[in-house]
């Protein structure tokens, strides 16, 4: 870094923001395979919370790739940058008082560490639980199609790992659960911790 940069601390503090809006914020961290539910739960919650008044946004994977981070690739290498930044950027949201909700596969345990690492007590990692078979036979957007046929390479579950969180603070079944119960389970996480 330059040395020149000094870090400004500006005289709004982060409980300014929380007063003016009368909740938290924290970034919601969703993992999971590809069609195991992340954006699916990430748009109905966010519906829910700005429906009762609460600034929340959702930092979503193909957005991002098509803007900030559209320079990366799928390599272990590019996957690790790629949540880097999404860290990075999440984190200013979270100080900006937004709920934030991220929708990444996030393969890599060390690279969802470091988020947390980076965000502390704000960060929430929430384990968007399905089996490859469900998810697979689920397939949404047709990817599981392509990267049977070969046409996608590194794809997380058919020939990319995905390592499963060890003690997430939230684990939704959603092999299990409806939509709306998925929702509810980490809406009354966010009342239990009294976040919202
Ligand atoms: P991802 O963002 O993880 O790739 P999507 O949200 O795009 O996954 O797709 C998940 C699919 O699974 C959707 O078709 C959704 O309707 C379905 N689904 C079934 N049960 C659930 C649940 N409990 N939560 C979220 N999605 C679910």
């Amino acid at each position: 870094m330059d040395k020149n940069i000094t870090w400004h601390d500006t005289e709004i503090k982060r409980e300014h923001r929380q007063e003016v809006l009368g909740h938290k914020s924290v970034l919601l961290w969703l993992t999971g395979l590809s069609g195991s539910g992340k954006s699916t739960i990430a748009t109905a919650l966010q519906k829910k919370l700005l429906a009762e008044g609460k600034i929340v946004y959702v930092l979503d994977g193909d957005n991002i790739r098509h803007g900030l981070n559209q320079d990366l690739g799928f390599s272990e290498e590019h996957r690790e940058e790629n949540i880097r930044r999404i860290g990075e950027v999440a984190k200013l949201f979270v100080e900006a008082g937004v709920i934030t909700i991220s929708s990444f596969i996030s393969p890599y345990k060390k690279d969802r560490e470091k988020v947390r690492e980076k965000l502390g007590k704000d960060f929430i990692e929430i384990f968007v639980k399905c089996n490859l078979e469900e998810c697979e036979k689920r397939d949404p957007k047709g990817l599981y199609k392509k990267a049977r046929a070969g046409e996608i390479k590194d794809f997380t579950g058919v020939s990319h790992p995905y390592e499963e969180p060890e003690k997430p603070e939230i684990v939704v079944d959603t092999g299990n659960l409806s939509v709306g119960s998925s929702v509810e389970l980490i809406h009354n996480y966010l009342k239990k911790q009294k976040i919202i």
